[in-house]
């Protein structure tokens, strides 16, 4: 194949490859020295109410500001992190800094807008992750109804008694706990009955496509998770809604809350504290003029 795609193609095959490993490799090298250097960002995105359209909540994603590569994705260096266990002080670096951030914010007077926290399976297994958890809420003394952990379900099923233990511990704190990207992993339905959680976040991929009088099923799945949620108490959000239509018809299916660039895409702190601002006195002004 290499001789046939002539070797000019064969060159340029193998240079990218070795950029890769090489990208790779210092993503790898840095990441440790990155928390203590402060290259870690996090960018908050919005969740709106299905009805009020009021922000109700948000979840922090963390970004990598590089000095040689600029803005990382966290899809491309948190599977890494997961690798090398630079994920555990990785994820207590996001932790302390997203209990601080709503802390402020709480302080301010939002005082039921909670923080969204993605938190990974080695961090689940780490016999040390709940008492550092614990010791960072009491040091940013963030009241616990304020903090949602979002976990996925291939995180849970790694172990699903500790995590069904782990999370009914976290649960009496207080804490919330959502399931996250619902119906990409082993969707097992079984275990849902069991593990007691808040939310559960439907996969932007069933929302992509959303379209009335659509042919292909996921308007189907979402209206049956609605259904699922509802019989089991717990509170359903739609991810990755974009457009205008898919809002209408998550509305309508009684999705409780939603999140996506139709709202606004993940921004820094300081960009979400100001848009939470402008939302409160918008509401001010709008109940001044009734
Ligand atoms: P996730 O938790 O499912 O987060 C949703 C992802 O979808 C985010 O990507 C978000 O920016 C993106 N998104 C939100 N709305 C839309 C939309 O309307 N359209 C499209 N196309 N995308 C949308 P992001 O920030 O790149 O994060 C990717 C994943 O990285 C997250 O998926 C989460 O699994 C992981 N992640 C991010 N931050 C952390 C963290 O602090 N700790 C851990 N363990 N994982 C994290
Ligand atoms: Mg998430
Ligand atoms: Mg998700
Ligand atoms: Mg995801």
């Amino acid at each position: 194949v290499a001789k046939q795609a002539g070797g000019d193609r064969t060159m340029l095959f193998t240079q990218s490859i070795k950029e890769q490993l090489e990208r790779r490799k210092l993503i790898e090298q840095s990441l440790i020295a990155a928390i203590a250097a402060g290259q870690f960002e996090l960018y908050y995105q919005p969740k709106v109410g299905g009805l009020s359209r009021q922000v109700c909540g948000y979840e922090a994603l963390v970004r990598w500001n590089h000095p040689q590569l600029g803005i990382l994705s966290p899809s491309e260096f948190i599977p890494i992190a997961e690798e090398t266990g630079a994920i555990l002080p990785l994820g207590d670096w996001v932790m302390e800094h997203a209990c601080l951030h709503a802390k402020e914010l709480n302080d301010l007077g939002f005082e039921n807008i909670p923080v969204a926290i993605n938190v990974s399976a080695s961090q689940l297994s780490d016999p040390d992750w709940l008492d550092r958890l614990l010791f960072i809420l009491q040091k940013t003394k963030l009241p616990t109804h304020l903090i949602e952990l979002e976990l996925t379900e291939s995180q849970l099923l790694v172990d699903i008694d500790h995590s069904t233990d782990l999370i009914t511990y976290i649960r009496s704190l207080g804490v919330k706990v959502a399931l996250d990207d619902f119906g990409t992993g082993y969707s097992s339905l079984s275990y849902l009955r069991n593990l007691p959680l808040d939310t559960l976040k439907i996969d932007r991929s069933f929302v992509a496509h959303l379209q009335e009088n659509q042919e292909n099923y996921d308007l189907a799945i979402i209206k049956a998770v609605k259904a699922l949620s509802k019989q089991l108490g717990i509170s359903l959000v739609a991810e990755g809604v974009e457009k205008a239509m898919q809002e209408r018809i998550l509305t309508e299916i009684g999705c409780d809350q939603l999140q996506g660039y139709l709202y606004s895409k993940p921004i820094p702190a300081k960009e979400f504290l100001a848009l939470c601002l402008r939302s409160l006195t918008e509401e001010e002004e709008k109940f001044k003029s009734q």
